[in-house]
């Protein structure tokens, strides 16, 4: 089936240092990392969509208890952070162990 493939493409698949905080300020502004922005895992993994829906929901519940339950929205974020940033790097830890540099070889 390869070698009967006319046209081929390619694309770099790139591993990145684990990121330490999915909370960020930019001055006094505080933002946000999820999805991709905060750690593309690797194709291979098929993961990433998956986080960031999963994150996403995540801290949708953490700002209605901020918002409609009066907890603290530091210590909401906070623990949303604590919550869904291990799977981040499980995910990141993973992806060279599922295609080594020298399967492509
Ligand atoms: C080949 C391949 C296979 C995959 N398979 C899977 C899989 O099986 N399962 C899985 O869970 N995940 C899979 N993924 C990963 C998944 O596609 C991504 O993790 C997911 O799409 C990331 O979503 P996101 O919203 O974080 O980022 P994106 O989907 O990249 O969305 C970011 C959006 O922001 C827009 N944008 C960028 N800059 C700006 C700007 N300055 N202003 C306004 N908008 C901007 C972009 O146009 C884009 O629409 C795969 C990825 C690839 C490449």
């Amino acid at each position: 089936m390869i070698s009967a493939t006319g046209e081929w493409n390619a694309a770099p698949v790139l591993d990145i240092d684990p990121p330490q905080r999915m909370l960020h300020a930019v001055g006094e502004t505080p933002v946000i990392l999820l999805g991709d922005t905060l750690a593309p895992v690797l194709p291979h993994t098929g993961r990433g969509a998956n986080h960031g829906i999963h994150q996403a929901h995540g801290l949708a519940i953490a700002l209605s208890q901020h918002l409609h339950h009066g907890a603290d929205l530091d210590a909401a974020l906070a623990g949303w952070q604590e919550r869904f940033l291990p799977a981040v790097h499980h995910a990141l830890h993973l992806g060279p162990y599922l295609a080594p540099p020298w399967a492509s070889d």
